[in-house]
């Protein structure tokens, strides 16, 4: 199998395979925040969000989600359908937290009884700024009805994920997803669903999320494991 390096992400590195629809992503053991300003080595980190970020990918591929995930390979690797991303952050807030609490002055954990989407625009010398549907059309990130589909998904992706989190006791606040094309233009939900791109608090409010390290909370492999062990029983009970 050929293994060229396509691109070097932040979190994970993407290879091409011999099959040109196909490609592997390589899970890192390295944290980022403030778009790369801050970064740091955290060994086994890349193995936790592969095989959290695999479980999710599966339950989705089964609940009828159009995803880019065929199966996972090894502890840290996973192979995916190509896609070409849509450089677009798709948000979605069950809760007030992050930089929503900030912008609104608003205290965190405050139920948003329909959830909230935001898009923010992915581009690294911009900051990845905060833009509306109307920028997303107008940059020709998506068309109008693109921009719909992608709402309509995230929403029913968050029902599923909010459903399966209660169920192992956490509470699912927010989220960032990202969705690609493959090569006829179907959109698929592509990256990864981990706790480095969501926030899940359990019934005593701990974080078991990125926040472990973007506020120094204590030891983020450690808490990311919890969600690991808790998604595994799921799993198994089901199989
Ligand atoms: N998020 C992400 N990548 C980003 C920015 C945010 O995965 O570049 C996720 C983050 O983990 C959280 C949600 O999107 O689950 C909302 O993040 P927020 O806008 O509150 O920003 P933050 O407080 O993380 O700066």
């Amino acid at each position: 199998m050929s293994t060229q390096l396509l691109y070097q992400g932040k979190a994970k590195d993407i290879y091409g395979t011999d099959d040109p629809d196909q490609i592997i992503s390589v899970y890192k053991d390295q944290a980022t925040m403030l778009n790369g300003a801050r970064k740091e080595e955290i060994a086994g980190k890349g193995r936790l969000n592969n095989l959290i970020s695999s479980l999710i990918f599966e339950r989705l591929n089964k609940a009828g989600v159009a995803t880019h995930f065929i199966k996972r390979l090894s502890e840290t690797e996973q192979l995916n359908k190509m896609v070409s991303i849509i450089p677009l952050e798709v948000v979605l807030r069950n809760r007030t937290a992050g930089s929503f609490s900030k912008r609104f002055g608003l205290k965190e954990g405050l139920v948003l009884e329909t959830p909230i989407i935001e898009f923010y625009y992915k581009n690294d010398d911009l900051d990845d700024p905060f833009i509306n549907d109307e920028h997303v059309t107008f940059l020709g990130l998506a068309t109008s009805d693109e921009v719909a589909y992608l709402k309509s998904e995230t929403r029913r992706i968050n029902e599923l994920l909010k459903e399966w989190f209660a169920e192992i006791g956490l509470t699912l606040v927010d989220f960032k997803l990202e969705f690609g094309k493959d090569k006829d233009g179907q959109i698929l939900l592509a990256d990864e669903f981990s706790p480095d791109n969501c926030r899940l608090w359990d019934a005593k409010g701990n974080h078991l999320d990125k926040d472990v390290f973007r506020r120094n909370l204590g030891s983020l492999t450690e808490v990311y494991a919890r969600v690991l062990e808790r998604l595994q029983a799921v799993a198994e009970k089901e199989e």
